[in-house]
């Protein structure tokens, strides 16, 4: 631990090196008091265009006098930070003056949270202190210091924005508690779903619309039509902090949501796919919640699949392809839905959610009419409405599909919701006497019941991260990853919400390697869940002082990520043939 310098020495070293070469700026490195706070320079930058210096600023619990109350268990401490980091960005905005050179110059950020409250790394609530960690683009002009410009962002714009958010007392102390109790209530309702025989809860008045398919945001009130729960499937809850909220209960089973086309049949289920994370006040999905590990399933021709069983789904393909043991750097559409059903299965998945809109039609359903012409020997695909009561029955997973074309599936379903206009409707007695009157005439297809998780032990080696001897691992967005020579296309995994997640994948898929072949994936995730649960997502990063650019991402989809790395390789496999559970 180097030692604590005063405000007047990081003063005088950024007049000392103005207008010199940029490397110049290597000599702050340290930590400073500056006035109530410790200013950490981590990490500076060897170039006004490289990526950003690391700083963080910290304040003592003794002054920033947050209550302990609502810190006091993981998902207050969550709510807590995230709120805090909301209140600094804002108060950034309005401090920093922002581009004065070349480069990054001038840059101030820390990591900018959307519409759901995650687990991150960008601000600490710790019973010592409040920290919270910032991106600086060291300003220059051309390749040389600016020193008194630096001297305005590191002395006075970084404290002015950590006065107005890093103390309890500059904040609105109303909004901050409800948005914490907020949070915890959905977090605590999600985990109360299972014993409330259900996957999801959608709580009336909710607005599951988004303002356009490429936003998270609320559509605006005046045009949404709010969620009203159907008086069959409506449920009172009582909510951990207190008071109730009633709304629409979707049970354990098979459930249906059928309805006209633009009906709002796919906003549904995408409220509940989101229904895994918690939402800020004022999303209107802020009682959407959706059992934990609930995973969207689509099709997603051309990704990569290693050794995965899907013979439940598929089997005898023309060219004798082992589907027991099925690898491919291009499946298909169904294989690829098979292959993503079977991976959310060895996750642990409790519950699919299945849109049409995205799935291979052929995986879906085959109907008499083919049946007839196309002999069961002659196809190899067990289509899913064979499979999907199975798996609720022998492995207690549940399923939510959006169905607007295949009546078929009135035969395998708990519950069918109808949407109209927006508004629910349960009409599950009227689909079952219709299905009753016309049988679909078709056969069941499924041979044997679901196999056991299969327990596959990645190759350590096959989990490489080097390029020309260097560990190589960069994101672009929301669903690449740049993993040593390879290139990981995340756009199939839809459940992903954040950049922040993105990245602290990125780097799991390097920290993971190590359980590997020990453990199997399932374990070796849920080992990493329990570290991530102690030392907290800091552990992921490998260099560069702090990360205060993670957000945490469910072991599921940092599975999804491995399941897509093309060099992957099994050490073997356990396959657990018989029986159910
Ligand atoms: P479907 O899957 O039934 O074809 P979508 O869910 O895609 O329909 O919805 C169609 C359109 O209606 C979308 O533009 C969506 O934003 C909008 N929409 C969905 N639900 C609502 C609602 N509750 N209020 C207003 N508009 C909605
Ligand atoms: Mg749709």
């Amino acid at each position: 631990m180097s030692k604590i310098r005063d405000a007047s020495h990081l003063a005088a070293e950024l007049k000392r090196i103005d207008s010199k070469g940029y490397k110049a700026y290597k000599d702050i490195a340290g930590i400073y008091r500056v006035d109530d706070f410790t200013l950490f320079v981590d990490y500076v930058q060897g170039d006004p265009f490289a990526s950003p210096s690391k700083l963080r600023l910290r304040l003592e619990a003794g002054r920033a006098q947050f209550p302990e109350e609502l810190f006091e268990n993981p998902d207050r401490k969550v709510a807590l930070e995230d709120y805090i980091l909301r209140a600094f960005d804002a108060a950034l905005d309005r401090v920093a003056k922002g581009n004065r050179g070349s480069g990054k110059s001038g840059m101030l950020a820390v990591d900018r949270p959307g519409q759901q409250v995650l687990e991150r790394t960008a601000v600490v609530v710790d019973p010592d202190y409040v920290e919270v960690r910032l991106s600086a683009g060291l300003p220059a002009r051309g390749r040389r210091v600016l020193g008194l410009q630096a001297q305005k962002m590191l002395l006075k714009e970084i404290p002015a924005a950590g006065r107005s958010a890093l103390y309890c007392g500059a904040l609105d102390s109303d909004r901050m508690r409800d948005f914490v109790l907020s949070v915890e209530n959905a977090a605590k309702l999600r985990r109360q779903l299972s014993s409330m025989g259900a996957v999801a809860f959608v709580a009336d008045g909710s607005i599951l619309p988004r303002e356009s398919g490429v936003s998270e945001r609320p559509m605006s009130r005046d045009a949404a039509v709010p969620f009203g729960a159907p008086p069959t499937l409506k449920k009172e809850v009582s909510l951990a902090n207190g008071g109730r909220a009633s709304g629409m209960i979707i049970p354990e089973g098979v459930t249906l949501i059928v309805g006209g086309g633009y009906h709002g049949k796919s906003t549904l289920l995408e409220a509940l796919d989101r229904g895994i994370y918690n939402h800020i006040p004022g999303d209107g999905r802020e009682l959407v919640v959706t059992c934990p590990t609930a995973v969207k399933i689509r099709a997603e021709d051309g990704r990569q699949v290693t050794g995965v069983d899907i013979r439940p789904f598929i089997r005898d393909l023309p060219n004798r392809t082992d589907t027991g043991n099925f690898t491919t750097p291009s499946a298909s559409g169904s294989t690829s839905q098979a292959a993503n059903i079977m991976e959310a299965l060895e996750m642990g998945a409790d519950a699919l959610l299945v849109d049409e809109d995205t799935s291979a039609t052929n995986f879906m359903v085959r109907d008499m009419r083919m049946q007839l012409l196309v002999a069961a020997d002659k196809e190899p695909i067990t289509p899913f409405i064979d499979r999907v009561k199975q798996l609720y029955r022998q492995r207690g997973v549940s399923a939510v599909l959006v169905v607007g074309g295949s009546g078929d599936y009135f035969d395998v379903a708990d519950n069918v919701i109808m949407m109209d206009h927006y508004r629910p409707r349960d009409v599950t007695s009227e689909a079952a006497e219709i299905a009753e009157r016309f049988p679909t005439g078709r056969a069941g297809e499924s041979q044997g019941g679901m196999p056991r998780r299969n327990r596959r032990h990645p190759d350590r080696d096959s989990i490489d991260a080097r390029r020309k001897g260097r560990i190589r691992v960069k994101t672009r967005g929301l669903f690449t990853i740049q993993f040593g020579t390879e290139t990981v296309d995340l756009s199939g995994v839809e459940q992903l919400v954040d950049y922040s997640q993105t990245r602290a994948i990125a780097d799991a898929l390097v920290y993971i390697r190590r359980y590997f072949p020990d453990m199997c994936i399932y374990d070796g995730l849920d080992r990493l869940d329990q570290e991530l649960d102690e030392k907290g997502l800091d552990v992921l990063s490998p260099f560069r002082g702090h990360p205060g650019d993670y957000a945490r991402p469910r072991a599921i989809e940092v599975a999804a990520a491995l399941n897509r790395l093309r060099s992957l390789r099994l050490q073997k496999t356990e396959y657990m043939r018989t029986g159910g559970g």
